[in-house]
């Protein structure tokens, strides 16, 4: 059997993201309030102007950056920030204004498909619900996840690529799929810290616990990270 040494087993772990825990129980109460004392009132990164282009938003963000999301969504926006007037502008024209995003093909024809069961059943406006956002062409669990936490303040968790590896790193969750983490972090987390765990997590994996080379050396919670793979 090939042996590893520990040296490259730390910098797998790092590279990855794999849980490797000197301990099982995270101090999630002063995680969070760590977090919560530097950022009280953190902010997702895609702009919108109203629920419903949070949604749009959200829906063109899969396998893209919130700041390509963005440089396309501003002049898309600005034609349309109603499902009525999406409608209006029509396929062909919203698949031109986010070409530059990754399947912006598919995206711009889920929009479409979208904003007309919006229209059709919901009165053009977008859902306080679940069940009736996830019905909707394009919209996962995720992304319903963030509209309802987002634009109706439920203390959902979302959970993206930076918050499923955050939430392993600092032992939070050792669940193999994001349902599976979205369920620890639903049980774990306190629910004064509910409404912005998920965006603390997000921002923390994006800046600075980031998948290759993770900042510890300027982390908040370095001390309470038990991952065998931080750097200092
Ligand atoms: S110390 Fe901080 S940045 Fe480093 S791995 Fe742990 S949580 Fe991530």
């Amino acid at each position: 059997m090939k042996r590893t040494t520990g040296g490259a087993r730390k910098a797998a772990a790092a590279t990855t993201g794999r849980p490797r825990h000197k301990a099982a129980a995270p101090p999630v109460e002063e995680i969070f309030a760590r977090f919560a004392a530097i950022e009280p009132e953190p902010k997702g990164e895609l702009e919108h102007v109203n629920a419903y282009t949070l949604l749009v938003a959200v829906v063109l963000s899969a396998q893209a950056t919130d700041v390509g999301v963005n440089k396309a969504t501003r002049a898309l926006f600005r034609l349309a920030d109603t499902p009525g007037k999406m409608l209006a502008l029509g396929e062909e024209r919203v698949r031109d204004l986010v070409k530059t995003i990754g399947l912006f093909r598919n995206k711009a024809k889920n929009v479409i498909l979208l904003s007309q069961k919006l229209v059709a059943e919901h009165g053009g406006e977008v859902p306080d619900d679940r069940a009736a956002l996830e019905a909707l062409p394009g919209v996962g669990r995720k992304t319903a996840n963030v509209v309802l936490n987002m634009a109706f303040g439920h203390p959902t968790m979302a959970v993206d690529t930076h918050v499923f590896r955050v939430s392993h790193r600092l032992g939070l969750s050792s669940g193999k799929t994001p349902e599976a983490v979205e369920r620890d972090l639903v049980r774990l987390v306190p629910a004064r810290y509910g409404l912005h765990a998920h965006h603390w997590l997000i921002l923390h994996g994006r800046y600075t616990c980031k998948a290759r080379n993770p900042a510890c050396e300027r982390c908040p919670v370095q001390e309470l990270c038990r991952f065998e793979g931080k750097t200092v």
